[in-house]
């Protein structure tokens, strides 16, 4: 496969479908531009109301202020963060003559900033406007400098009509009618099949741009190899990618391969013993089924341990709180460690299951062949053995695997006729939903995004268009590229 590896250049890759480069043409940006639930005695809601009016172009006030009485116009109230961190990400306002872009956190009185500590936690640098309802007084030196500060109390009391009643925060982020993007309007006016269109064409673009990445990878590494720690990072998602990568860097497939003789056993050994994570030595407490196995894996590192414990990841390298059992490094190593002692090269076994198989997600999980092992049959080391066994990979982190390293792959190789209509659908995220929602609207359906090339597109659009910190709506491209594509018949392509 060396030579097909010499073959990669970017300018040679296949442009998958015209779609793509349809897709590209809407991406030219003007030169010009670019907690936990806290009640109240004296407020009886909670900060998720006050997160709905930040966020809803018809709740929140227009007559904001600032600290100092500056009128405050919110050009993009920022991305709603369903996950640990600020409130909401990348928000624009204007205070005066100032722009101020930013992150937003939301409490109920100014003081919760200190006592929830994001005054500690750096994942709150990036804060810029810090909303409440009440007014006091804040010590500035405990937020990121630069920081406003907004009070809603008076703006919503001289609201018309306006009740913190009326608000029903179970209806947001997804289904609220929020703020109205002009690329919604253009779609919406659009001949029927516009946003299927541009959200594939998005989509081919988007593994399109991976390929590219994937290619230049191999050239540096081999595509053997490129594979191995592109799999190996997809399987520490989402937070242990950098463990994983580093210790495919660190145990190659070649040396694997050779030191384990192909047995996927030894070789997850080794993979754990580099790992860090491996116990020295069990615990009473477990049952004698998993001290069996504690004890094989050490029979088998210990004899190598001399050539690579030099080379081991400090513990701490991996992040492990809030890991759901069955995503624990220690078992997917076994997929590694399977994957790793296939006895063809792996861009052979690949592009062979692929020719096979038009299911794009079962030829991927047919390149892992696990033997029967303990972790068929344990989520931990410690815990006891499960009624029914549970499969190494899940269905979304197969259909990762697929979309993010195989699919690239192939691509990147000159595979003709991937079929693309079934590549599997990664997991909905937020970025997913909040995207479609702005694209098509609050009411839309979801079975429009069902498919996985989709749900590639609203990605790739959230990373072109809707993440970039430092763009509003009033500035994006994409509305006015969109109504001029589709002026000139060139989109929806195949028209
Ligand atoms: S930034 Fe996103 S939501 Fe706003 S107009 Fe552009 S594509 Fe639409």
């Amino acid at each position: 496969m060396k030579s097909r590896t010499a073959t990669y250049a970017a300018s040679s890759l296949p442009d998958i479908t015209r779609d793509s480069s349809v897709y590209r043409r809407l991406l030219a940006w003007p030169a010009a531009v670019r907690e936990p639930r806290a009640f109240s005695p004296v407020f009886p809601y909670s900060e998720r109301h006050l997160h709905c009016v930040w966020y809803d172009d018809d709740l929140r006030p227009t007559s904001l202020k600032d600290a100092s009485g500056e009128p405050v116009i919110v050009e993009r109230p920022g991305r709603w963060n369903l996950e640990a961190g600020p409130d909401f990400l990348a928000a624009l306002v204007r205070v005066g003559s100032r722009m101020i872009a930013g992150d937003v956190e939301i409490h109920i009185h100014p003081r919760d900033w200190i006592s929830h500590g994001h005054h500690n936690d750096t994942r709150y640098d990036n804060v810029r406007i810090h909303v409440t309802y009440f007014e006091a007084h804040v010590d500035r030196a405990l937020f990121p400098p630069g920081t406003i500060h907004i009070s809603l109390q008076t703006a919503l009391h001289h609201k018309p009509g306006f009740s913190l009643d009326c608000v029903d925060p179970t209806a947001y982020p997804y289904s609220v009618r929020g703020p109205r993007r002009p690329c919604h309007e253009i779609i919406k006016a659009a001949p029927e099949g516009t946003a299927d269109a541009l959200l594939e064409a998005a989509g081919k673009e988007r593994l399109r741009r991976k390929a590219a990445a994937f290619a230049d990878i191999a050239r540096e590494r081999g595509t053997d190899q490129a594979l191995y720690e592109e799999i190996s990072t997809a399987l520490g998602y989402k937070h242990n990618k950098t463990p994983f990568r580093r210790l495919a860097r660190i145990v190659p497939r070649d040396a694997l391969r050779h030191e384990s003789a192909g047995d996927p056993h030894v070789a997850y050994a080794i993979l754990a013993g580099v790992s860090g994570l491996l116990p020295k030595e069990p615990s009473p407490a477990w049952p004698p089924e998993n001290r069996r196995f504690l004890r094989r894996v050490w029979d088998d590192w210990w004899p190598r341990a001399s050539r690579w414990e030099h080379l081991s990841l400090p513990e701490n390298s991996w992040r492990l709180n809030g890991l759901r059992p069955v995503n624990h490094p220690l078992r997917r190593l076994m997929a590694l460690a399977c994957l790793a002692t296939n006895p063809h090269p792996l861009p052979e076994a690949v592009t062979r299951l692929y020719r096979r198989s038009p299911n794009l997600g079962r030829a991927t999980g047919a390149l892992f062949d696990f033997p029967e092992n303990f972790w068929h049959h344990h989520l931990s080391l410690r815990g006891p053995r499960l009624a029914k066994p549970v499969a190494l990979l899940g269905k979304h982190r197969l259909a990762a695997i697929t979309v993010n390293t195989i699919v690239p792959f192939l691509i990147a190789a000159g595979e003709k006729e991937i079929p693309l209509d079934n590549l599997p659908a990664e997991e909905i995220n937020s970025i997913m939903k909040s995207t479609a929602a702005a694209l098509l609207g609050p009411d839309h359906n979801p079975r429009l995004y069902r498919s996985g090339i989709r749900r590639q597109g609203l990605i790739q659009i959230a990373h072109d268009f809707c993440l970039p910190g430092d763009a509003a709506c009033s500035e994006c491209p994409l509305p006015d590229n969109l109504r001029n594509q589709l002026k000139s018949g060139a989109f929806p392509p195949g028209n």
